[in-house]
């Protein structure tokens, strides 16, 4: 080979290993690119997920409360006060609702520990019942307006839901006042400002309860009247 012929070689083979580094650069290039845009693509689809309330277990026959990981969940024996607000169901049910009554259960047993008696007074109201309660009121309050910051209307009031219970009512209102105070633990929150022995599981075990309503006028829907 001649020294022109070696020279044309090397600048080929020179060449050529420049458009492989290029070609090799390009492809690290885009792969990188293909990372970052699946990278933000997951980013987008599922972002961070706040950590999971713990679970409080309540033991029926303790009457101890546990607090568990959402993973384990409660042991047989136990059961759960739930991670939410209570809301009730579509259809209008016949007892109060299992989960109020093991977070009043359990906070009625933390409250004994205390020398403090908490008792429902009054739970879940049959539609009917709640009609009887809201007329009487009316009746006796002069107006539908004035009945109903006292006693709702069947449609409304969660005492027919099984979302709702009276307690202590209407003894002596001090017991009442420690669960205003730490009823939030069990997910249980006074609603009303003029009614201190009325409470509903407004909130997850845990959180704190929203401001306090005046009354119960407050939980009329703004679109309907109080004469339904
Ligand atoms: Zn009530």
């Amino acid at each position: 080979m001649n020294k022109s012929k070696l020279d044309l070689s090397i600048l080929i083979s020179t060449y050529c290993l420049v458009l492989i580094t290029i070609a090799g650069l390009m492809n690290i290039s885009t792969s990188s690119t293909h990372v970052r845009r699946y990278v933000q693509k997951i980013e987008k689809v599922a972002p961070p997920q706040p950590e999971p309330m713990p679970l409080l277990c309540f033991n029926l026959t303790t009457k101890e409360l546990r607090t568990s990981d959402v993973v384990s969940m409660c042991a047989d024996g136990e059961e759960s006060l739930g991670t939410t607000e209570i809301v009730h169901l579509e259809v209008p049910p016949t007892s109060l609702n299992r989960t109020l009554e093991i977070r009043f259960l359990a906070a009625q047993a933390e409250a004994l520990k205390l020398g403090i008696s908490l008792q429902i007074t009054s739970g879940f109201r049959s539609r009917d019942l709640q009609a009887q309660l809201h007329a009487n009121a009316v009746r006796k309050y002069g107006s539908e307006e004035e009945a109903s910051k006292w006693v709702l209307p069947r449609e409304v009031s969660h005492h027919p839901w099984g979302t709702a219970i009276d307690i202590n009512y209407p003894g002596d209102p001090v017991a009442d006042k420690w669960l205003e105070e730490n009823g939030n633990l069990f997910g249980l929150c006074r609603v009303y400002e003029n009614e201190w022995w009325h409470f509903e599981p407004t909130i997850a075990p845990g959180e704190s309860c929203p401001p306090m309503l005046s009354n119960a006028l407050g939980s009329l829907p703004s679109d309907e009247s109080v004469n339904n």
